[in-house]
């Protein structure tokens, strides 16, 4: 989409709304993206209270900003402050990106097309058969997006049983993938005809030594994508790696959904290279939590 002209001194304004926002790497990143391309856009990181969120969306409008990101809590919610959202949006029921168009608000969803254009590196997602690891907001976006590129089957192994219903039942619904529940019981065995695990729990988030339990020893070869960002390098993928699999990391997914707000925002395709030197300058801070 177009970017209307800018109006001239003031730097052009777009950000984060969530609760709690601190320590998140979208920022640094975008900013020092921003600086590369020599252009005069700010990034702004706003804490955001739950019953904030109107009048907050409507303030964004107010001052003129070109789009913001959104982050837990307010995903879903933000979805009813839209003007209008796109396919995967509307399916996943949740926005992370959000445009300025036409004086309203585009929601999107980057969250599953970062995580795909990561896979697509590495592999076709046609006619995979996936075991996915959670049912929350990134488990959604990831299963949607695979879903909708192609993916055969997807088992969805989540601690809460609905939860896992209700994604299985969306993605047998409204794609032409084929779903199934699987309970959450370690470990976790993945067995011959899985061709992609992906933990999209929130498992192992700033530690090291937490992670899903999996049992790879009646399993082909699948490749092992974690969502996870902080640390780049999980155990679930310290553990796979072992067992002599392949790995995807959290990073690129996010540098990926990254790229995507600057370039709806911008028009402009980011150098992915500085993006990945910035979040890992951050990431190595000392005492940094990345949620
Ligand atoms: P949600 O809170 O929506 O979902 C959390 C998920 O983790 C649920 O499926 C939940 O299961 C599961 N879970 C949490 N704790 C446990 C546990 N102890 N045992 C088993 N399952 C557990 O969070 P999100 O989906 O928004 O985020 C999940 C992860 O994805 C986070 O680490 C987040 O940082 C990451 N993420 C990464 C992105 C990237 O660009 N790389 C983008 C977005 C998110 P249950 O339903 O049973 O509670």
């Amino acid at each position: 989409m177009s970017v209307p002209a800018s109006t001239g001194e003031m730097p052009s304004l777009v950000g984060l709304i969530g609760h709690p926002v601190a320590g998140n790497p979208t920022g640094p990143m975008l900013e020092a993206t921003f600086a590369h391309h020599g252009l005069d856009w700010r990034y702004v990181s706003m804490d955001v209270l739950p019953e904030r969120l109107a009048p907050a969306v409507a303030g964004l409008a107010a001052l003129g900003f070109r789009g913001f990101h959104v982050t837990v809590p307010h995903k879903v919610a933000v979805v009813g402050h839209m003007d209008r959202l796109t396919e995967a949006a509307a399916l996943i029921g949740a926005v992370n990106c959000v445009i300025a168009e036409g004086g309203g608000w585009l929601g999107e969803n980057t969250d599953g097309k970062g995580f795909l254009e990561s896979l697509e590196a590495v592999v076709d997602p046609k006619g995979l058969r996936v075991c996915l690891l959670g049912a929350g907001g990134a488990a959604r976006a990831v299963a949607v997006e695979l879903a909708l590129a192609g993916a055969r089957s997807i088992e969805i192994v989540n601690r809460d049983a609905t939860r896992a219903r209700v994604l299985a039942d969306l993605i047998a619904d409204r794609t032409t993938a084929s779903s199934s529940v699987r309970s959450w019981s370690a470990p976790i065995e993945i067995g011959a005809a899985v061709d992609l695990v992906v933990n999209a729990t929130s498992l192992g988030l700033n530690d090291p030594d937490a992670g899903p339990e999996l049992d790879f020893s009646r399993a082909a070869g699948p490749l092992v994508a974690d969502v996870v960002v902080h640390p780049p390098l999980t155990r679930l993928l310290r553990e796979a790696g072992a067992a002599g699999l392949r790995t995807l990391d959290g990073q690129g997914m996010l540098v990926n959904q990254g790229a995507r707000g600057f370039r709806l925002w911008t028009g402009i395709e980011p150098d992915r290279a500085v993006m990945r030197a910035a979040l890992a300058a951050h990431s190595s801070r000392p005492g940094e939590d990345l949620a």
